[in-house]
């Protein structure tokens, strides 16, 4: 008999009772305005998908797009995109084959056809059936899976990405059990799919517990070749002879790294060992340690690359690490670590997700850097195997993967990373503007989570109730926060401890309010080379030099299409920029650094998505131009040791938070006054 699951300590909220408000519901608004909201009535791989009848790209694109744009749809209700997506969803649905299958059908004619892309289908579907409760769903995807059982006893998930990423697969099956919430045959035929894809699959744990990719190498040839148990990353290639070399592939790729480091947790469900739950730790403090970004991200372009600023970090690696840490918090609970969690998902959410876009999400990155002095079409990139036009910003630079999967950022942090529920009530987790609408013990609750947070420290939560009800509701305290309160209506307030949660707990009547505090003061972290950042809370700060956007048309991808396609009603905004400094970026920061902290209310009040325009916030620091910093593969060298000031005036420059800047400097080297 097969062991069954261990319950989640937190539940998601379906979709739909988390709505997003204030800058939250305009950053949403603008990503249906933009690429999202449209991709499927011109990009071939989307508008003419094999998955919809169509002679394109019949793969991993089209339910990478349905999986961000059906959250995004409901979240701002968008009747527009909605229709779009009970369309898409009919056509597939109607058209499942006969056994089973949805989509494309390879696996027949090509044994090594890989089953990946319906991992990413059976997340859609869900969050479809979540919104909808479309009565077809659930026995759909039963016979999705009694196929698929069938299809990997014949020929196994393979050496492919089905292998390296099949917890997707068993977190869409775990879902699916709860959903059932009952010991039958179904429910044991589901226990027993899941543990043949674990063991069909790649071990995330032994990747992580015993971390191979320590140091790297490019070789003469451009490949990269990683080496364990070698000082130097110079030693790796001059001394090969007797050491375990291992050239770049699947396990070092990051997209999958980052989807790889939930997967352990998730199956702790199943396996019920404390060691396997507690795995995501590990996985985070590798790759923090080798490839670590001041974002909370870690490099890799397209292959983990160290912890120079200059590396590049995929868009869909950005959104999957957040889909990881969204899929595992549930499963650690309301525990302090949960708390380094959830901060590092605020980071992530609210630095590198909108910086690798601009500001109108008609375009985006392929591969963004911390330091990222020009974005550019170059010579000689410095990424490990990524192409020319890998930071331009476009339709589809380098590869079309981030521009099919990047919807899911923005939609599934409002859908789990805000809220859930935990066995005595509600636990907030991320904080930003947005509006919660559940029942809890058959009492309609309603709460306005008001705040412009993460651009101010205090959060506003009203409560609206048929009833008075006695609840717990828990707040997660950032471990940055100092000196955190929390006040109910008048009465005192009450200091909370930092990097733990906080647990209100009474009968709550119509019209109450509580009032979070967690102010959060600059602070300072050394990095690669010495070199310094600076944040406040879960903001980075960036110095942005003057940019100039120029339009691409020789190597432009967007011009390429509209050239060969001439039928294709492609919206004027698609278009590929490069975008370059129109001023020196080669500062350093004189220490000891002062930095003045300023909010700009008019921007916050007008906040229309992350733009440099309008920064909700900046900091004023003293800073120095200096000499000897330049260009190394058309990126900025790492920042020097020792940094030589040019003149030696003292200047105060802007910074403004990373996520709204196109091209930065972020890792600053120093200069003692
Ligand atoms: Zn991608």
């Amino acid at each position: 008999m097969t062991r069954p699951l261990n319950p989640t300590l937190f539940t998601s909220l379906k979709l739909g009772e988390v709505i997003p408000a204030g800058w939250l519901k305009n950053q949403l608004e603008t990503q249906k305005e933009g690429l999202s909201g449209h991709l499927d009535e011109f990009w071939p791989d989307i508008m003419d998908s094999e998955w919809i009848g169509g002679k394109a790209e019949g793969w991993e694109r089209f339910p990478y797009w349905l999986d961000g744009v059906i959250p995004l749809a409901f979240l701002i209700e968008s009747k527009f995109l909605i229709e779009k997506v009970e369309r898409y969803i009919n056509y597939i649905l109607d058209h499942q084959h006969n056994d089973g299958w949805f989509g494309p059908s390879k696996w027949g004619k090509e044994p090594n056809y890989d089953v990946w892309p319906n991992m990413i289908l059976c997340k859609a579907f869900i969050q479809f059936f979540e919104v909808s409760g479309d009565k077809r769903i659930i026995p759909a995807l039963i016979a999705y899976y009694r196929k698929l059982n069938d299809i990997i006893d014949e020929y196994t998930l393979g050496n492919n990405w089905a292998q390296i990423r099949w917890m997707d697969c068993v977190w869409g099956i775990h879902w699916l059990i709860d959903y059932l919430s009952e010991n039958n045959e179904i429910t044991a035929f589901l226990l027993a799919l899941a543990e043949k894809i674990r063991n069909q699959g790649y071990n995330w744990k032994e990747h992580f517990d015993n971390f191979f990719y320590i140091h790297f190498k490019k070789d003469p040839y451009a490949e990269i070749i990683y080496s364990n148990g070698i000082l130097t990353p110079e030693d790796s290639y001059n001394e090969q002879s007797g050491k375990i070399i291992r050239k770049y592939d699947l396990r070092s790729h990051v997209v999958n790294n980052s989807m790889g480091i939930k997967s352990s947790t998730i199956w702790s469900r199943q396996s019920g060992n404390e060691e396997e739950s507690n795995a995501i730790f590990t996985a985070i403090s590798m790759l923090d340690n080798y490839h670590g970004q001041a974002t909370g991200m870690f490099s890799g372009d397209e292959h983990l690359t160290g912890k120079n600023p200059s590396q590049g970090t995929e868009l869909c690696s950005v959104v999957e690490y957040l889909f990881s840490l969204e899929t595992v918090i549930p499963i650690i609970g309301c525990k302090p670590k949960c708390v380094s969690l959830i901060d590092r998902l605020e980071k992530i959410c609210f630095n590198a997700l909108p910086a690798t876009f601009l500001p109108d999400m008609w375009a985006h990155q392929y591969d963004q850097q911390v330091n990222q002095v020009q974005a550019k079409r170059v010579r000689k990139p410095i990424y490990t195997t990524n192409g020319k036009d890998s930071n331009i910003y476009g339709l589809e630079p380098n590869f079309g993967c981030c521009t099919a999967n990047m919807h899911q950022g923005w939609p599934k942090f409002v859908e789990y990373g805000l809220w859930a529920k935990d066995r005595e009530g509600l636990v907030c987790l991320a904080y930003a503007p947005c509006k919660i609408s559940t029942n809890i013990s058959d009492i309609r609750i309603e709460i306005h989570e008001i705040t412009s947070y993460p651009f101010s420290d205090t959060i506003d939560f009203s409560l609206h109730l048929s009833k008075s009800i006695n609840f717990s509701m828990k707040f997660r305290i950032p471990e940055w926060s100092i000196k955190p309160t929390i006040q109910i209506n008048q009465e005192q307030p009450i200091t909370c401890e930092p990097g733990d949660f906080f647990n209100l707990s009474r009968i709550w009547k119509d019209g109450d309010h509580i009032k979070l505090k967690i102010p959060a003061e600059v602070e300072e972290e050394r990095r690669y080379n010495d070199a310094l950042i600076l944040k406040r809370g879960s903001l980075l700060f960036s110095y942005n030099p003057r940019e100039e956007k120029s339009e691409m048309s020789r190597w432009s991808k967007s011009a390429a299409l509209r050239k060969n396609n001439p039928s294709l009603k492609i919206p004027p905004k698609v278009r590929d920029w490069e975008v370059y400094p129109r001023n020196q970026w080669q500062y350093a920061l004189v220490e000891p650094v002062t930095a003045k902290f300023i909010t700009l209310d008019e921007n916050i009040k007008n906040f229309h998505n992350f733009n440099n325009k309008f920064p909700p916030v900046k900091l004023i620091v003293e800073a120095i131009k200096i000499e000897n910093w330049d260009l190394q593969f058309d990126a900025a060298s790492p920042p020097p040791l020792h940094p030589k000031g040019n003149t030696g005036l003292v200047e105060e420059i802007e910074l403004i938070p990373y996520g709204c800047t196109n091209i930065r400097i972020t890792e600053f080297p120093t200069i003692k006054r």
